[in-house]
């Protein structure tokens, strides 16, 4: 049973009105929704309350319009491909709060879906100003969070309101957490993290907290320069942050104190231009020429961290092992990303992933449908694999 309050716990909620923190924050090009995939994950959750005969009213930030209102930064922009995706027409009130929302929320129907403008049109949304979450919360009876991806922040729309009504967790909301706790929480052991992407010093808290959670660390991409060079092999031209080889040397001992073995690369495809298809070749980790750029790990790295997936139960990845846009500095990514999407899909592995381009990743891998789950939150999946309480989350716990 979960340890958060679900949709499973809310029962007669005909004509009560729902307010739903959704993510409505999409893409826009042309001034039309590029990506409607926002939108596809918070539906179930809406058309459920919306079955169910709930006042479905959606609240959600859109940009970053700090404040104030600016016009392409509606939500009204959004309306029609919301429409096209929950097959239902839904009502639009030009603001979140005052009289135009209470008279929109007044007129609904049982089961219809009004969407409220922008809540970053009002300072008080990311101050979670008391007297304006107040005002959000007039126009509700129970409070359903479906936005993970805003959960790292206390706003009004995202903490505020669950001091105000009984809150919930929404289906994805509750997918998310679900599988965050089979990733982290209480996970299948034994358990890899692959820790990829540019830098080190973006993630210093995620790299400590992991060495104290899993069996085994693998760390792929440049950051794994910086660790290489903190042991004194010289990385040439390669990413590296030189001035946090101490750090780079307190995590290897954080994780040799905690049982934690660290996978560094130990042979790497090297190129002299960052550039598609670049003239390369592959090195042991030591040979890097002073000239030269590790732009991928190479093929005996894939082998090790091949070993470890495989005899793992649990994955959790972030942040891709090479400079995966451009090939072939793509092969390892792809090649690791395929063995963990043929264990999951054999049902050895737990496989959740997420956070910046690692969605990317394993999109351009084709095998992010494969992975037990792949979360979009970014900011949010980050905090959480950092082991950060995320305020949005706290207060949907149950108890
Ligand atoms: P991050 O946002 O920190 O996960 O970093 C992702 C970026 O790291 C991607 O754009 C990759 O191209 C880049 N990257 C990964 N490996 C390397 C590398 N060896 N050298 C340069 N960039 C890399």
């Amino acid at each position: 049973m979960a340890a958060f309050k679900t949709l499973d716990d809310l029962s007669d909620i005909a004509g009560k009105r729902v307010l739903v923190r959704v993510d409505l924050n999409v893409p826009m090009a042309d001034g039309k929704v590029s990506d409607k995939t926002r939108i596809e994950r918070v539906a179930p959750t809406i058309l459920e309350l919306s079955k169910k005969g709930a006042k479905v009213i959606l609240l959600a930030h859109f940009g970053r319009p700090k404040g104030e209102p600016v016009a392409d930064m509606s939500l009204s922009l959004i309306v029609t491909a919301v429409n096209e995706v929950l097959g239902e027409k839904i009502l639009f009130a030009s603001d979140c709060i005052g009289t135009d929302a209470a008279d929109a929320v007044s007129s609904m129907q049982n089961g219809d879906i009004l969407l409220l403008e922008n809540t970053r049109f009002h300072k008080g949304e990311e101050k979670n100003d008391a007297l304006f979450t107040e005002e959000l919360a007039k126009n509700g009876d129970i409070f359903v969070n479906d936005a993970f991806s805003a959960a790292h922040r206390a706003h009004s729309s995202t903490e505020g309101l669950a001091h105000h009504l009984p809150a919930y967790a929404g289906r994805t909301m509750q997918a998310e957490l679900e599988a965050l706790q089979a990733g982290l929480g209480n996970p299948v052991r034994p358990t890899v993290a692959i820790v990829g992407g540019a830098k080190v010093s973006t993630k210093i808290d995620l790299l400590q907290n992991l060495v104290k959670k899993v069996d085994c660390l693998v760390i792929g991409g440049g950051m794994a320069n910086t660790f290489i060079a903190a042991k004194g092999i010289d990385v040439g031209k390669s990413l590296c942050e030189h001035d946090l080889g101490e750090t780079a040397k307190a995590i290897m001992a954080e994780a040799e104190a905690a049982n934690c073995a660290i996978v560094l690369p130990v042979d790497a495809v090297i190129a002299r231009e960052f550039k598609a298809n670049a003239e390369n070749e592959t090195v042991a980790i030591d040979a890097i020429p002073a000239d030269a750029m590790a732009l991928d790990v190479g093929p005996k790295t894939v082998e090790a961290i091949s070993e470890w997936i495989g005899k793992a139960k649990t994955l959790v990845w972030n942040g891709p092992l090479g400079a995966f846009e451009i090939a072939p500095f793509d092969t390892a990514t792809v090649a690791a990303a395929k063995f963990a999407a043929e264990r999951t899909r054999a049902g050895a592995l737990t496989s959740v992933a997420g956070g910046g381009d690692t969605v990317a990743a394993l999109n351009h891998a084709g095998v992010a449908d494969d992975f037990t789950y792949v979360s979009t939150a970014g900011g949010a999946f980050l905090e959480w694999m950092e082991g950060k309480v995320l305020p949005g989350v706290e207060v949907l716990k149950k108890g």
